[in-house]
């Protein structure tokens, strides 16, 4: 058994069980899924606990409950396409990766994409795309998408990521200002006109997104 498993086990009934999340199958990859080797080094002992942790670039791995909330909102069985936007480290990547049938990640900072890349492959990941650049416009080849998930912070909900939403989608998104922000499910309908439904999650604190949609630098 891997050492880190205890870790994981408490992690699930102490910060996510604790606090709500219900999702059998969420619960079950959280437990699994070595969080560890989604930080550096000497962050290693600090891999399982309660908070988001610096990955570089002035960029986090978000706190494991947030992952977790994030996660079932989106009610994933295992057919879905599912867009993110802002890779990062990872693991919230691959997390997706073995709960929905694709995912398609977008990262802007190159360097923590080819990081995330080989980790996800060491995990069998396969049916994991990244692409570089800014995700504010979303991956139209690959659109529509089942599920989106936003994983930085934005002014407002970005209109192209919502236009690539398919019928009876569901989006989540943490939007306000740089420093604050509440997180936003949103659910299309599956009927046309589409109508969107918008459903408050709560505050959090993400790291901005930087580009057409968010914020400059
Ligand atoms: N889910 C990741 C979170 C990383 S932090 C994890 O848990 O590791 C948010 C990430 O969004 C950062 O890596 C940042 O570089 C990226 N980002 C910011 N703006 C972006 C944009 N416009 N397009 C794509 N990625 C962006």
């Amino acid at each position: 058994m891997d050492r880190y498993k205890k870790q994981r086990v408490r992690m699930v009934e102490t910060q996510i069980r604790a606090r709500s999340v219900k999702d059998p199958r969420v619960l079950k990859v959280m437990e699994t899924m070595p969080r560890h080797l989604f930080v550096d080094e000497g962050l290693i002992d600090q891999a399982y606990n309660d908070n988001p942790l610096p990955i570089g670039e002035k960029q986090t791995i978000s706190q494991p409950y947030i992952v977790a909330l994030m996660t079932e909102a989106l009610a994933l069985t295992g057919k879905e396409r599912v867009l993110e936007i802002g890779t990062g480290s990872g693991y919230q990547t691959a997390i997706l990766a073995k709960l929905a049938d694709r995912v398609f990640s977008v990262e802007r900072v190159a360097s923590l994409a080819s990081r995330a890349r080989k980790v996800l492959d060491k995990l069998n990941c396969y049916n994991v795309a990244i692409r570089v650049g800014d995700g504010s416009y979303g991956w139209r080849e690959e659109a529509p998408f089942d599920a989106i998930i936003t994983t930085a912070a934005a002014p407002d909900v970005p209109s192209y990521l919502l236009e690539q939403l398919a019928p009876g989608g569901r989006m989540v998104v943490p939007v306000g200002s740089r420093e604050v922000q509440t997180l936003y499910k949103l659910t299309r309908s599956a009927d046309e006109p589409a109508r969107i439904d918008k459903e408050d999650l709560g505050g959090c604190r993400f790291v901005s997104l930087i580009g057409e949609s968010g914020w400059k630098e």
